[in-house]
Protein backbone atom coordinates (compact mmCIF):
# COMPACT_ATOMS: atom_id res chain seq x y z
CA UNK A 1 0.00 0.00 0.00
CA UNK A 2 2.73 2.56 0.98
CA UNK A 3 4.93 1.20 -1.56
CA UNK A 4 2.34 1.90 -4.08
CA UNK A 5 1.62 5.38 -2.51
CA UNK A 6 5.13 6.80 -2.77
CA UNK A 7 5.43 6.09 -5.95
CA UNK A 8 2.25 7.43 -7.29
CA UNK A 9 3.51 10.57 -4.95
CA UNK A 10 7.02 9.88 -6.41
CA UNK A 11 7.93 8.18 -9.25
CA UNK A 12 6.89 7.97 -12.94
CA UNK A 13 3.09 8.30 -13.55
CA UNK A 14 1.74 4.54 -14.50
CA UNK A 15 0.62 5.34 -18.45
CA UNK A 16 -1.43 2.88 -20.67
CA UNK A 17 1.47 1.65 -23.42
CA UNK A 18 0.93 0.04 -26.43
CA UNK A 19 2.35 -3.35 -28.23
CA UNK A 20 0.83 -3.84 -32.08
CA UNK A 21 -3.11 -3.09 -31.74
CA UNK A 22 -3.25 -3.92 -27.88
CA UNK A 23 -3.14 -1.36 -25.18
CA UNK A 24 -0.79 -2.93 -22.41
CA UNK A 25 -2.71 -2.11 -18.82
CA UNK A 26 0.11 -2.03 -16.19
CA UNK A 27 0.00 -3.22 -12.37
CA UNK A 28 -0.55 0.35 -11.09
CA UNK A 29 -3.57 1.25 -12.42
CA UNK A 30 -5.63 -2.04 -12.48
CA UNK A 31 -4.06 -3.44 -9.19
CA UNK A 32 -4.92 -6.90 -10.01
CA UNK A 33 -1.85 -9.15 -8.40
CA UNK A 34 -0.05 -11.96 -9.33
CA UNK A 35 -1.09 -13.69 -5.58
CA UNK A 36 -4.92 -13.00 -7.01
CA UNK A 37 -4.31 -15.97 -9.67
CA UNK A 38 -5.27 -19.42 -8.66
CA UNK A 39 -2.12 -21.31 -8.15
CA UNK A 40 -2.80 -23.71 -10.64
CA UNK A 41 -3.19 -21.23 -13.62
CA UNK A 42 -0.11 -19.93 -11.70
CA UNK A 43 2.04 -22.91 -12.50
CA UNK A 44 0.15 -23.24 -16.05
CA UNK A 45 1.15 -19.60 -17.50
CA UNK A 46 4.59 -20.00 -15.96
CA UNK A 47 5.70 -23.37 -17.17
CA UNK A 48 4.22 -22.54 -20.87
CA UNK A 49 6.03 -19.45 -20.45
CA UNK A 50 9.47 -21.51 -19.62
CA UNK A 51 9.12 -23.23 -22.54
CA UNK A 52 8.85 -20.33 -24.28
CA UNK A 53 5.18 -19.85 -25.02
CA UNK A 54 2.78 -16.75 -24.56
CA UNK A 55 0.32 -17.41 -21.98
CA UNK A 56 -2.23 -15.73 -20.13
CA UNK A 57 -5.17 -15.65 -17.96
CA UNK A 58 -8.34 -14.80 -20.21
CA UNK A 59 -11.71 -14.22 -20.01
CA UNK A 60 -14.35 -13.87 -17.19
CA UNK A 61 -11.42 -14.67 -14.44
CA UNK A 62 -9.68 -11.09 -15.81
CA UNK A 63 -13.21 -9.21 -15.81
CA UNK A 64 -14.27 -10.66 -12.27
CA UNK A 65 -11.07 -9.58 -11.06
CA UNK A 66 -10.97 -6.00 -11.90
CA UNK A 67 -14.84 -6.09 -10.59
CA UNK A 68 -12.72 -7.44 -7.69
CA UNK A 69 -14.92 -10.02 -7.57
CA UNK A 70 -14.20 -13.63 -6.73
CA UNK A 71 -13.35 -15.70 -10.18
CA UNK A 72 -15.76 -19.36 -10.49
CA UNK A 73 -12.80 -20.55 -12.32
CA UNK A 74 -8.95 -19.61 -14.00
CA UNK A 75 -8.63 -20.20 -17.71
CA UNK A 76 -5.67 -20.06 -19.67
CA UNK A 77 -4.90 -19.12 -23.48
CA UNK A 78 -1.75 -19.88 -25.36
CA UNK A 79 -0.07 -19.87 -28.77
CA UNK A 80 1.02 -23.38 -28.31
CA UNK A 81 -0.76 -26.36 -29.54
CA UNK A 82 -2.71 -29.02 -27.48
CA UNK A 83 -0.22 -31.36 -28.31
CA UNK A 84 2.54 -29.11 -26.73
CA UNK A 85 0.79 -27.99 -23.79
CA UNK A 86 0.28 -31.74 -23.01
CA UNK A 87 4.41 -31.70 -23.48
CA UNK A 88 4.63 -29.42 -20.59
CA UNK A 89 2.53 -30.50 -17.87
CA UNK A 90 2.30 -34.45 -17.63
CA UNK A 91 -0.88 -33.98 -15.61
CA UNK A 92 -3.21 -33.25 -18.80
CA UNK A 93 -5.61 -34.19 -20.98
CA UNK A 94 -7.08 -33.15 -24.36
CA UNK A 95 -10.96 -32.75 -24.55
CA UNK A 96 -13.22 -31.66 -26.66
CA UNK A 97 -13.84 -32.78 -30.42
CA UNK A 98 -15.14 -29.61 -32.01
CA UNK A 99 -12.38 -27.51 -30.53
CA UNK A 100 -9.52 -29.15 -29.03
CA UNK A 101 -8.27 -27.77 -25.35
CA UNK A 102 -6.17 -29.01 -22.64
CA UNK A 103 -7.47 -29.62 -19.03
CA UNK A 104 -4.36 -29.32 -16.60
CA UNK A 105 -4.48 -31.12 -13.61
CA UNK A 106 -3.38 -29.83 -9.74
CA UNK A 107 -5.06 -31.72 -6.93
CA UNK A 108 -8.81 -30.51 -7.31
CA UNK A 109 -7.99 -27.14 -9.80
CA UNK A 110 -8.60 -28.49 -13.23
CA UNK A 111 -7.11 -25.38 -15.03
CA UNK A 112 -9.10 -24.92 -18.82
CA UNK A 113 -6.23 -24.29 -21.54
CA UNK A 114 -7.37 -23.42 -25.21
CA UNK A 115 -4.60 -22.28 -27.83
CA UNK A 116 -5.32 -19.04 -29.52
CA UNK A 117 -8.42 -19.09 -32.27
CA UNK A 118 -9.38 -16.96 -34.99
CA UNK A 119 -12.56 -16.24 -36.70
CA UNK A 120 -12.95 -17.43 -39.99
CA UNK A 121 -12.61 -15.13 -42.73
CA UNK A 122 -16.13 -14.61 -44.08
CA UNK A 123 -16.07 -16.72 -47.20
CA UNK A 124 -14.47 -19.88 -45.08
CA UNK A 125 -17.43 -19.93 -42.44
CA UNK A 126 -19.72 -22.43 -41.99
CA UNK A 127 -23.02 -21.06 -40.84
CA UNK A 128 -26.91 -22.81 -41.12
CA UNK A 129 -29.48 -20.60 -42.88
CA UNK A 130 -29.37 -18.19 -40.09
CA UNK A 131 -25.96 -17.27 -39.84
CA UNK A 132 -24.93 -19.19 -37.36
CA UNK A 133 -21.49 -20.18 -37.09
CA UNK A 134 -21.03 -24.52 -36.90
CA UNK A 135 -17.03 -24.44 -37.02
CA UNK A 136 -14.83 -21.66 -35.63
CA UNK A 137 -11.79 -24.10 -34.53
CA UNK A 138 -8.60 -22.20 -36.59
CA UNK A 139 -5.82 -21.63 -34.29
CA UNK A 140 -4.67 -17.79 -34.52
CA UNK A 141 -3.05 -15.42 -32.61
CA UNK A 142 -3.58 -13.24 -29.53
CA UNK A 143 -5.42 -10.61 -31.78
CA UNK A 144 -8.01 -12.54 -33.52
CA UNK A 145 -8.28 -14.68 -30.60
CA UNK A 146 -9.49 -11.47 -28.58
CA UNK A 147 -11.99 -10.45 -31.52
CA UNK A 148 -13.60 -13.71 -31.79
CA UNK A 149 -14.51 -13.38 -28.01
CA UNK A 150 -17.98 -11.94 -27.04
CA UNK A 151 -17.94 -9.20 -25.21
CA UNK A 152 -15.46 -6.42 -24.69
CA UNK A 153 -14.89 -7.12 -20.95
CA UNK A 154 -14.17 -11.09 -21.75
CA UNK A 155 -11.03 -10.49 -23.90
CA UNK A 156 -8.70 -9.05 -22.32
CA UNK A 157 -5.30 -11.06 -21.29
CA UNK A 158 -3.44 -10.81 -17.95
CA UNK A 159 0.07 -11.75 -17.82
CA UNK A 160 0.69 -13.18 -14.13
CA UNK A 161 4.58 -12.40 -14.60
CA UNK A 162 4.38 -8.99 -15.82
CA UNK A 163 1.29 -8.29 -13.65
CA UNK A 164 -0.41 -6.45 -17.06
CA UNK A 165 -3.18 -6.48 -19.22
CA UNK A 166 -3.50 -6.98 -22.80
CA UNK A 167 -6.63 -5.20 -24.37
CA UNK A 168 -7.32 -5.31 -27.86
CA UNK A 169 -11.11 -3.56 -27.62
CA UNK A 170 -11.33 -1.31 -24.96
CA UNK A 171 -12.86 -3.78 -22.50
CA UNK A 172 -10.43 -2.57 -19.56
CA UNK A 173 -12.44 0.56 -19.84
CA UNK A 174 -16.16 -0.77 -20.27
CA UNK A 175 -15.33 -2.86 -17.50
CA UNK A 176 -14.28 0.07 -15.09
CA UNK A 177 -17.67 1.79 -16.43
CA UNK A 178 -19.71 -2.11 -16.12
CA UNK A 179 -20.69 -1.60 -19.34
CA UNK A 180 -21.07 -4.72 -21.59
CA UNK A 181 -20.25 -4.23 -25.09
CA UNK A 182 -20.24 -6.48 -27.68
CA UNK A 183 -17.19 -6.75 -29.88
CA UNK A 184 -17.70 -5.94 -33.50
CA UNK A 185 -21.48 -5.40 -35.33
CA UNK A 186 -23.51 -7.07 -32.39
CA UNK A 187 -26.50 -7.96 -35.12
CA UNK A 188 -23.68 -10.51 -37.07
CA UNK A 189 -22.51 -11.28 -33.69
CA UNK A 190 -26.15 -13.06 -32.16
CA UNK A 191 -26.51 -14.19 -35.45
CA UNK A 192 -23.49 -16.81 -35.14
CA UNK A 193 -24.84 -17.45 -32.08
CA UNK A 194 -28.05 -16.65 -30.67
CA UNK A 195 -26.97 -17.48 -27.11
CA UNK A 196 -24.88 -14.35 -26.97
CA UNK A 197 -28.30 -12.92 -26.17
CA UNK A 198 -28.62 -14.64 -23.28
CA UNK A 199 -25.11 -14.77 -22.28
CA UNK A 200 -25.34 -10.65 -21.90
CA UNK A 201 -28.47 -11.18 -20.03
CA UNK A 202 -26.70 -13.56 -17.57
CA UNK A 203 -23.99 -11.87 -17.35
CA UNK A 204 -25.05 -7.99 -16.89
CA UNK A 205 -27.38 -9.33 -14.05
CA UNK A 206 -24.57 -11.03 -12.05
CA UNK A 207 -22.42 -8.59 -12.55
CA UNK A 208 -24.06 -5.55 -11.89
CA UNK A 209 -23.09 -4.25 -15.71
CA UNK A 210 -25.34 -1.89 -18.33
CA UNK A 211 -25.80 -3.74 -21.59
CA UNK A 212 -24.49 -1.32 -24.00
CA UNK A 213 -27.51 0.21 -26.09
CA UNK A 214 -26.11 -1.41 -29.24
CA UNK A 215 -25.72 -4.59 -27.54
CA UNK A 216 -29.06 -4.20 -26.43
CA UNK A 217 -30.72 -2.65 -29.32
CA UNK A 218 -31.28 -5.71 -31.82
CA UNK A 219 -31.78 -8.74 -28.55
CA UNK A 220 -35.32 -8.30 -28.90
CA UNK A 221 -36.38 -8.77 -32.61
CA UNK A 222 -33.42 -11.55 -33.07
CA UNK A 223 -35.04 -13.53 -30.05
CA UNK A 224 -36.47 -16.15 -32.76
CA UNK A 225 -33.19 -17.46 -33.54
CA UNK A 226 -32.71 -18.82 -30.48
CA UNK A 227 -35.00 -21.69 -31.53
CA UNK A 228 -32.42 -23.06 -34.15
CA UNK A 229 -30.23 -23.56 -30.68
CA UNK A 230 -30.01 -26.94 -29.36
CA UNK A 231 -31.90 -27.73 -26.15
CA UNK A 232 -28.98 -29.22 -24.44
CA UNK A 233 -26.92 -25.83 -24.92
CA UNK A 234 -30.01 -23.42 -23.78
CA UNK A 235 -31.02 -25.67 -20.80
CA UNK A 236 -26.76 -25.25 -20.12
CA UNK A 237 -27.19 -21.34 -20.20
CA UNK A 238 -30.66 -21.16 -18.16
CA UNK A 239 -29.34 -23.91 -15.45
CA UNK A 240 -26.17 -21.15 -15.07
CA UNK A 241 -28.98 -18.50 -14.43
CA UNK A 242 -30.78 -20.07 -12.36
CA UNK A 243 -27.91 -21.24 -10.44
CA UNK A 244 -25.93 -17.66 -11.08
CA UNK A 245 -26.64 -16.25 -7.42
CA UNK A 246 -28.29 -13.63 -8.97
CA UNK A 247 -31.74 -15.47 -10.78
CA UNK A 248 -34.03 -12.74 -9.86
CA UNK A 249 -32.38 -10.28 -11.63
CA UNK A 250 -31.71 -12.39 -14.68
CA UNK A 251 -35.26 -13.28 -14.45
CA UNK A 252 -36.50 -9.25 -14.02
CA UNK A 253 -33.52 -8.67 -16.83
CA UNK A 254 -34.65 -11.49 -19.76
CA UNK A 255 -38.56 -9.73 -18.97
CA UNK A 256 -36.94 -6.39 -19.99
CA UNK A 257 -35.13 -7.57 -22.94
CA UNK A 258 -38.24 -9.84 -23.82
CA UNK A 259 -36.74 -12.83 -23.92
CA UNK A 260 -38.61 -14.48 -21.24
CA UNK A 261 -41.21 -15.90 -23.33
CA UNK A 262 -40.00 -18.67 -25.62
CA UNK A 263 -36.95 -19.17 -24.25
CA UNK A 264 -37.76 -21.13 -20.75
CA UNK A 265 -41.17 -23.35 -21.80
CA UNK A 266 -41.62 -24.16 -18.34
CA UNK A 267 -41.27 -20.41 -17.03
CA UNK A 268 -44.08 -19.30 -20.00
CA UNK A 269 -46.41 -21.69 -18.11
CA UNK A 270 -45.49 -21.02 -14.73
CA UNK A 271 -45.48 -16.65 -14.57
CA UNK A 272 -49.12 -16.76 -16.40
CA UNK A 273 -50.27 -17.81 -13.20
CA UNK A 274 -50.63 -15.66 -10.26
CA UNK A 275 -50.16 -18.12 -7.34
CA UNK A 276 -47.15 -19.71 -9.60
CA UNK A 277 -45.18 -16.35 -10.26
CA UNK A 278 -45.09 -15.96 -6.43
CA UNK A 279 -44.08 -19.71 -5.85
CA UNK A 280 -41.03 -19.42 -8.39
CA UNK A 281 -40.10 -16.12 -7.37
CA UNK A 282 -39.61 -17.13 -3.72
CA UNK A 283 -37.66 -20.25 -4.91
CA UNK A 284 -35.27 -18.19 -6.91
CA UNK A 285 -34.89 -15.58 -3.95
CA UNK A 286 -34.45 -18.67 -1.67
CA UNK A 287 -31.73 -19.90 -4.39
CA UNK A 288 -30.21 -16.60 -4.32
CA UNK A 289 -29.79 -16.40 -0.71
CA UNK A 290 -28.59 -19.73 -0.33
CA UNK A 291 -25.60 -19.43 -2.56
CA UNK A 292 -25.13 -16.02 -1.18
CA UNK A 293 -24.36 -18.13 1.71
CA UNK A 294 -22.08 -20.47 0.07
CA UNK A 295 -24.63 -23.70 1.19
CA UNK A 296 -25.34 -25.89 -1.61
CA UNK A 297 -27.73 -25.74 -3.56
CA UNK A 298 -29.71 -28.57 -6.06
CA UNK A 299 -30.96 -28.05 -9.30
CA UNK A 300 -33.66 -31.05 -8.69
CA UNK A 301 -35.08 -28.87 -5.84
CA UNK A 302 -35.12 -26.13 -8.47
CA UNK A 303 -36.89 -27.86 -11.07
CA UNK A 304 -39.32 -29.55 -8.81
CA UNK A 305 -40.21 -25.66 -7.39
CA UNK A 306 -40.12 -24.34 -11.60
CA UNK A 307 -42.71 -27.34 -12.17
CA UNK A 308 -44.46 -27.75 -8.53
CA UNK A 309 -47.98 -25.64 -9.54
CA UNK A 310 -48.02 -27.05 -12.39
CA UNK A 311 -48.03 -30.85 -11.23
CA UNK A 312 -50.35 -28.91 -8.38
CA UNK A 313 -52.83 -28.38 -11.32
CA UNK A 314 -52.50 -31.94 -12.54
CA UNK A 315 -53.39 -32.85 -9.76
CA UNK A 316 -55.90 -31.01 -8.26
CA UNK A 317 -57.84 -32.09 -12.00
CA UNK A 318 -57.48 -35.84 -11.42
CA UNK A 319 -58.70 -35.89 -7.67
CA UNK A 320 -62.07 -33.60 -9.08
CA UNK A 321 -62.40 -36.47 -11.51
CA UNK A 322 -62.51 -38.89 -8.73
CA UNK A 323 -59.08 -40.63 -8.42
CA UNK A 324 -57.38 -41.33 -4.65
CA UNK A 325 -54.90 -38.53 -4.04
CA UNK A 326 -51.95 -40.48 -3.86
CA UNK A 327 -52.18 -42.48 -7.26
CA UNK A 328 -53.58 -39.35 -8.63
CA UNK A 329 -49.88 -37.75 -7.47
CA UNK A 330 -48.12 -40.48 -9.03
CA UNK A 331 -50.10 -39.53 -12.38
CA UNK A 332 -49.85 -35.78 -12.23
CA UNK A 333 -45.90 -35.84 -11.64
CA UNK A 334 -45.27 -38.50 -15.00
CA UNK A 335 -47.97 -36.53 -16.98
CA UNK A 336 -45.86 -32.91 -15.82
CA UNK A 337 -43.20 -34.72 -16.51
CA UNK A 338 -43.39 -36.51 -19.74
CA UNK A 339 -44.41 -32.86 -21.05
CA UNK A 340 -41.63 -30.91 -20.15
CA UNK A 341 -38.97 -33.42 -21.38
CA UNK A 342 -40.26 -32.76 -24.33
CA UNK A 343 -40.07 -29.03 -24.47
CA UNK A 344 -37.33 -28.27 -22.09
CA UNK A 345 -34.45 -31.03 -21.83
CA UNK A 346 -34.67 -31.32 -18.28
CA UNK A 347 -32.15 -34.51 -17.51
CA UNK A 348 -33.54 -37.73 -16.23
CA UNK A 349 -31.15 -37.61 -13.75
CA UNK A 350 -32.93 -35.34 -11.35
CA UNK A 351 -36.70 -36.83 -11.69
CA UNK A 352 -36.17 -39.40 -8.38
CA UNK A 353 -35.54 -36.25 -6.44
CA UNK A 354 -38.00 -33.91 -8.16
CA UNK A 355 -40.59 -37.13 -7.24
CA UNK A 356 -39.33 -37.48 -4.00
CA UNK A 357 -40.11 -34.11 -2.93
CA UNK A 358 -42.85 -33.61 -4.42
CA UNK A 359 -44.68 -37.03 -2.52
CA UNK A 360 -43.44 -36.05 0.72
CA UNK A 361 -45.55 -32.71 0.16
CA UNK A 362 -48.72 -35.34 0.87
CA UNK A 363 -47.13 -36.88 3.84
CA UNK A 364 -46.42 -33.24 5.73
CA UNK A 365 -50.60 -33.29 6.04
CA UNK A 366 -50.35 -36.40 8.15
CA UNK A 367 -49.74 -35.56 12.02
CA UNK A 368 -51.13 -38.33 13.80
CA UNK A 369 -49.90 -41.60 14.90
CA UNK A 370 -46.41 -43.20 13.79
CA UNK A 371 -46.67 -41.20 10.41
CA UNK A 372 -44.51 -37.96 11.41
CA UNK A 373 -42.03 -39.79 13.22
CA UNK A 374 -41.27 -41.89 9.92
CA UNK A 375 -41.64 -39.07 7.64
CA UNK A 376 -38.34 -37.38 10.14
CA UNK A 377 -36.69 -40.54 8.95
CA UNK A 378 -36.60 -40.04 5.34
CA UNK A 379 -33.63 -39.32 3.92
CA UNK A 380 -35.23 -36.47 1.56
CA UNK A 381 -36.83 -34.89 4.98
CA UNK A 382 -34.63 -31.73 4.89
CA UNK A 383 -35.40 -30.52 1.20
CA UNK A 384 -39.13 -31.78 1.48
CA UNK A 385 -39.63 -29.40 4.61
CA UNK A 386 -37.72 -26.33 2.88
CA UNK A 387 -40.36 -26.87 -0.33
CA UNK A 388 -43.17 -26.92 2.42
CA UNK A 389 -41.67 -23.59 3.63
CA UNK A 390 -41.74 -22.21 0.15
CA UNK A 391 -45.20 -23.13 -0.14
CA UNK A 392 -46.32 -21.40 3.20
CA UNK A 393 -44.49 -18.57 2.30
CA UNK A 394 -46.43 -18.08 -1.08
CA UNK A 395 -49.50 -18.89 0.74
CA UNK A 396 -50.30 -21.88 -0.88
CA UNK A 397 -50.45 -23.59 2.37
CA UNK A 398 -51.14 -22.51 5.64
CA UNK A 399 -48.24 -20.94 7.95
CA UNK A 400 -49.23 -23.16 10.62
CA UNK A 401 -48.31 -26.44 9.12
CA UNK A 402 -44.97 -25.11 8.30
CA UNK A 403 -44.38 -23.88 12.06
CA UNK A 404 -46.08 -27.53 13.02
CA UNK A 405 -42.90 -28.86 11.36
CA UNK A 406 -40.56 -26.87 12.37
CA UNK A 407 -41.53 -27.00 15.69
CA UNK A 408 -41.97 -31.24 15.84
CA UNK A 409 -38.42 -31.61 14.55
CA UNK A 410 -36.21 -30.72 17.27
CA UNK A 411 -38.97 -31.28 20.05
CA UNK A 412 -38.81 -33.77 23.18
CA UNK A 413 -40.37 -36.84 23.38
CA UNK A 414 -43.03 -35.18 25.62
CA UNK A 415 -43.73 -32.12 23.41
CA UNK A 416 -43.55 -33.96 20.86
CA UNK A 417 -46.72 -36.38 21.89
CA UNK A 418 -48.73 -33.47 23.23
CA UNK A 419 -48.57 -31.92 19.48
CA UNK A 420 -49.93 -35.36 17.50
CA UNK A 421 -53.25 -34.70 16.12
CA UNK A 422 -55.73 -37.69 17.25
CA UNK A 423 -56.09 -39.98 14.78
CA UNK A 424 -59.54 -39.79 12.66
CA UNK A 425 -61.92 -42.41 13.28
CA UNK A 426 -62.06 -42.82 9.83
CA UNK A 427 -58.23 -43.84 9.34
CA UNK A 428 -58.57 -47.09 11.58
CA UNK A 429 -62.42 -48.20 10.93
CA UNK A 430 -60.91 -48.03 6.72
CA UNK A 431 -58.10 -50.16 7.80
CA UNK A 432 -60.21 -52.45 9.68
CA UNK A 433 -62.41 -53.09 6.61
CA UNK A 434 -59.57 -53.76 4.08
CA UNK A 435 -57.80 -56.58 5.74
CA UNK A 436 -54.74 -57.44 4.05
CA UNK A 437 -54.91 -60.55 2.16
CA UNK A 438 -52.76 -63.30 3.63
CA UNK A 439 -51.54 -64.69 0.13
CA UNK A 440 -51.09 -68.69 0.57
CA UNK A 441 -47.50 -68.99 -0.11
CA UNK A 442 -46.71 -66.67 3.27
CA UNK A 443 -48.60 -69.30 5.55
CA UNK A 444 -45.67 -71.89 4.22
CA UNK A 445 -43.12 -69.18 5.14
CA UNK A 446 -41.77 -68.64 1.74
CA UNK A 447 -41.14 -65.06 0.57
CA UNK A 448 -43.99 -63.68 -1.93
CA UNK A 449 -41.64 -62.53 -4.94
P1 LIG B 1 -18.72 -17.19 -16.00
O1 LIG B 1 -18.21 -16.28 -14.96
O2 LIG B 1 -20.16 -17.42 -15.88
O3 LIG B 1 -17.93 -18.45 -16.18
P2 LIG B 1 -17.49 -16.50 -18.48
O4 LIG B 1 -17.48 -15.23 -19.28
O5 LIG B 1 -16.18 -16.96 -17.92
O6 LIG B 1 -18.57 -16.35 -17.36
P3 LIG B 1 -17.51 -18.99 -19.87
O7 LIG B 1 -18.66 -19.71 -20.46
O8 LIG B 1 -16.72 -19.61 -18.79
O9 LIG B 1 -18.10 -17.60 -19.41
O10 LIG B 1 -16.56 -18.59 -21.09
C1 LIG B 1 -15.21 -18.21 -20.96
C2 LIG B 1 -14.85 -17.18 -22.02
O11 LIG B 1 -15.05 -17.70 -23.33
C3 LIG B 1 -15.69 -15.91 -21.99
O12 LIG B 1 -15.19 -14.97 -21.06
C4 LIG B 1 -15.59 -15.42 -23.40
O13 LIG B 1 -14.38 -14.75 -23.63
C5 LIG B 1 -15.57 -16.71 -24.21
N1 LIG B 1 -16.92 -17.12 -24.64
C6 LIG B 1 -17.78 -17.93 -23.98
N2 LIG B 1 -18.93 -18.12 -24.66
C7 LIG B 1 -18.80 -17.41 -25.79
C8 LIG B 1 -19.64 -17.20 -26.92
N3 LIG B 1 -20.85 -17.74 -27.01
N4 LIG B 1 -19.16 -16.41 -27.93
C9 LIG B 1 -17.93 -15.87 -27.86
N5 LIG B 1 -17.11 -16.02 -26.82
C10 LIG B 1 -17.52 -16.78 -25.79
MG1 LIG C 1 -15.81 -18.91 -16.89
Amino acid sequence: MIKKFLKRVFGKPAKIKSAGNARVVPFELHDVAREQISYGAKKVTDGLQAAGYQAYVVGGAVRDLLLKRTPKDFDVATDATPEEVRRVFRRSRIIGRRFRLVHVMFGEEVVEVSTFRSMIEAEDAQTDEHGRLLRDNQFGDQEQDAARRDFTANALFYDPSTQEIYDYHGGYADTRNRLLRMIGDPVVRYREDPVRMVRAVRLSAKLGMQIDAATAAPIGGMKDLLDNVPQARLLDEVLKMLLSGHSVECIQQLRKMNLHNGLLPLLDVILEQPMGEKFVMLALRNTDERLSQEKTVSPAFLFAALLWHEVLAAWNLRVQQGERPVGAMHAAMDEVLGKQKEQLAIPHRHDAVMKEIWLLQQRFEQRAGQRPFRLLEQPRFRAGFDFLLLRCASGEVDDELGLWWDEFQDASDERRAEMLQPEQAGDKKRRRRKPRKKPEATAAGEPVA
